[in-house]
């Protein structure tokens, strides 16, 4: 099975095609959001100074990001494996494409998930998201619902929101989403291996699509 690097903004459900790909189908999870959030929680004086630019929607450094991904992708590239939050800027994606070289990794592929603002707001303000092991909720999907209200299914610690979804926060991260962004699909898009979804599919038929997508022979 093909790793998965999601180009996305937030809300477009990368989250929840993530949650799918590990609980079935053994998947390792790189999340630059999770591993930021942890070292927030940490309260160390970076994690204090990280927690000030996530609440501010703005991007954290590269060197920052990169780093965290090049001592992740040491760990979890013996399994297949999800990239979530990672490229957001060109300089990221440059980045990522000389690690991926560098590790020998090559069965790889780059999905798109296309959503509005509307739409993904309305998504932000149904979220809850687990303090401890990270995994997210979705209130208003069936789904993807906590099996007891307010518990996470896998930690059974009480469920939480993001501290960065709100509305002002969501629409400056998704501002700041889409001017750097659209470099970075500009540099994919001609790629055999780059996949375009449409996230506002129902999750089970993106699921579906994403199936189809890393069970297919890699043509890059
Ligand atoms: P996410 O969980 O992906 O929505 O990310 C939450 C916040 O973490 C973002 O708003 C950024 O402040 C920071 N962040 C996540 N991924 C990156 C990245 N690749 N580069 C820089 N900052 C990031």
């Amino acid at each position: 099975m093909r790793n998965v690097i999601f180009i996305a903004p937030p809300a477009a459900g990368k989250g929840t095609i993530s949650d799918y790909l590990i609980k079935h189908l053994g998947y390792k999870h790189l999340s630059v959001g999770d591993l930021l959030r942890k070292e927030v929680s940490l309260n160390t004086p970076l994690g204090q100074e990280l927690d000030e630019i996530m609440k501010s929607g703005k991007l954290v450094s590269d060197d920052i990001a990169v780093k965290l991904v090049s001592q992740e992708l040491a760990k979890i590239s013996n399994s297949p494996f999800i990239i979530d939050g990672f490229p957001r800027v060109l300089s990221q994606a440059l980045k990522l494409d000389e690690m991926l070289v560098s590790n020998n990794i090559t069965n790889n592929c780059l999905i798109y998930l296309d959503i509005s603002l509307d739409e993904a707001l309305k998504r932000v303000l149904n979220r809850v998201i687990c303090p401890k092991c990270q995994r997210s909720y979705s209130l208003n999907n069936d789904l993807f619902k906590p099996k007891t209200e307010g518990i996470c299914d896998d930690c059974h610690t009480a469920l939480t929101t993001r501290k960065d979804d709100n509305a002002d926060s969501f629409k400056k991260r998704f501002a700041t989403y889409l001017e750097n962004t659209i470099p970075v699909l500009e540099h994919y898009r001609s790629q055999s291996n780059f996949y375009e979804l449409d996230a506002t599919l129902s999750s089970e038929e993106l699921i579906k699509e994403v199936l189809k997508i890393i069970k297919s022979e890699a043509d890059q």
